[in-house]
């Protein structure tokens, strides 16, 4: 393993090529066209840098284990990012020492969900009688969570986290796994580790690459995501609604309204050629409170198109190599639990593996206890979630005449029902709690 005082990771020019180390990116930015390629070895790699990759960046660095997270965009900022985050999270944020911070960061609480089906207002869950330091979902544009943690993990010298890095090969030599080649600009990046971690979604490159077996679960759904303006105050505290044959959920993020249209798999040229017009015209009946400003939604360019899809691996991991997140099994929206089962991957992850990284880094069997630890709330989650697609969700789209189903009335009238329903949705199956420590510097 290479050392340096400063961020404990050192690059080497590749021998025969011209330039001295590249430099690191998270600390000068400094381009030397000279050094077109750059070698570099840590103790983990993780490829994603997302929810499951920033999370298991920073318990790694924090407990002292050289890590580099690769992020293949320049910042956090895109449209789409999951938006909630769950009490189980922020129990993670606590045990962490980060709560207080993180709550200073704009967000909304929503503590009671509610739908509205055609003009009857159903009580979905309760968060407000959970045993957790928040019992509410945090909304919060996950772009300023991840800039969180992004910043919060500068002052662990052992983490590197590098922004516009893309893993485009995975190194391997018989069944291993030794590293990853990235590309920074014009750049090639070698890097050597003992382990590499994919976190890097549903269309990850690096578990294509490293062929591990899935198995497709499949959605009938798909999403149209678009932005409403919203004036200062403007609510109605409605978060999903059905409405003849439609479906829609609105997220409250201050300044305007992040809204998910939802629409049947593979859709999206029918409802476009139906007209933009009748597209904003259904969405404002549905929801009153965007039509002031529905004319936002300018073009189709404004309504992207968010594939639904769910799937896990069968294996999760190859000696030198373990999938988490999206990356191991594909998330629903349904019940925005992705984020949060992402981050409860990462949390189990430093958990097992912290001290596992003497010698030659962890042994498949040491690996593989991580799919054994999260394979239950993932198959109990992913259960549930194809359930309300296909009972609830796609039924609601298909059918104009679409009532409240029995269970759904029947928890709107149970306060003990709704406690149950929040503890699935604000908790999870079996919620992770943080057991890496912290390493001190020496
Ligand atoms: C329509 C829709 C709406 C959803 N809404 C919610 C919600 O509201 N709340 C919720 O909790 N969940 C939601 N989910 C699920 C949620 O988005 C995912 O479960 C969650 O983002 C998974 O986190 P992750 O870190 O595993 O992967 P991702 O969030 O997908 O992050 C992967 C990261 O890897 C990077 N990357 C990809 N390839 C490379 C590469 N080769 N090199 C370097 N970097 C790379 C990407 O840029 C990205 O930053 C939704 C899903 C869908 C489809």
């Amino acid at each position: 393993m290479s050392e340096t005082g400063q961020i404990g990771i050192v690059e080497h020019a590749k021998p025969g090529l011209h330039g001295g180390p590249m430099s690191n990116s998270s600390q000068t930015g400094a381009t030397d066209s000279r050094s077109a390629q750059a070698r570099l070895t840590v103790q983990c790699c993780v490829v994603g840098g997302g929810p499951a990759g920033m999370m298991l960046g920073y318990l790694l660095g924090r407990a002292g284990i050289k890590t580099i997270v690769l992020e293949k965009h320049a910042d956090f900022f895109r449209d789409f990012r999951g938006d909630t985050v769950h009490p189980s999270t922020m129990q993670v944020m606590q045990e962490l020492g980060l709560l207080d911070d993180f709550l200073k960061l704009p967000h909304q609480n929503v503590a009671q969900l509610e739908g509205l089906f055609g003009t009857t207002s159903i009580r979905l869950a309760d968060l407000s009688t959970l045993d957790a330091p928040c019992r509410y979902i945090a909304f919060m544009p996950q772009w300023d969570f991840l800039n969180f943690l992004s910043g919060k993990g500068k002052q662990f010298s052992s983490l590197d986290v590098r922004m516009s890095t893309e893993a485009v090969e995975l190194v391997q030599g018989g069944d291993r796994v030794s590293g990853v080649v990235a590309r920074s600009g014009d750049r090639m990046l070698h890097i050597e580790a003992s382990l590499v971690v994919a976190c890097d979604g549903r269309h990850s490159i690096t578990r294509e690459q490293a062929e591990m077996p899935i198995h497709e679960i499949g959605a009938p759904i798909d999403v149209l995501w678009f932005r409403v303006g919203k004036p200062t105050g403007a609510t109605d505290g409605m978060f999903a609604r059905v409405q003849a044959g439609q479906f829609m959920i609105t997220l409250d993020r201050d300044t305007y309204w992040q809204c998910a249209y939802v629409i049947g798999k593979g859709q999206f040229d029918a409802v476009k050629a139906r007209g933009l017009d009748a597209f904003k015209a259904r969405v404002a009946q549905m929801a009153p409170i965007l039509k002031p400003h529905i004319d936002d939604v300018k073009g189709w360019d404004d309504v992207r198109l968010l594939s639904v899809q769910i799937d896990r691996l069968t294996r999760w991991a190859r000696p030198g190599f373990l999938c988490i997140g999206d990356a191991a099994h594909a998330m629903s929206p349904v019940g925005g639990v992705g984020v949060n089962l992402a981050v409860q991957d990462a949390v189990a992850t430093a958990n097992l593996l912290y001290d596992k990284f003497g010698g030659s880094g962890p042994t498949l069997a040491e690996l593989d206890r991580v799919q054994e630890r999260r394979m239950f709330p993932v198959r109990a989650t992913q259960a549930i979630q194809v359930a309300v697609q296909n009972k609830l969700i796609n039924r609601a789209i298909s059918d104009a005449q679409f009532d409240p189903p029995l269970a759904l009335r029947i928890v709107n009238k149970l306060p003990f029902l709704q406690h149950l329903t929040a503890r699935v949705i604000g908790l999870g199956v079996r919620p992770e709690h943080v057991q890496s420590p912290e390493s001190k510097p020496v």
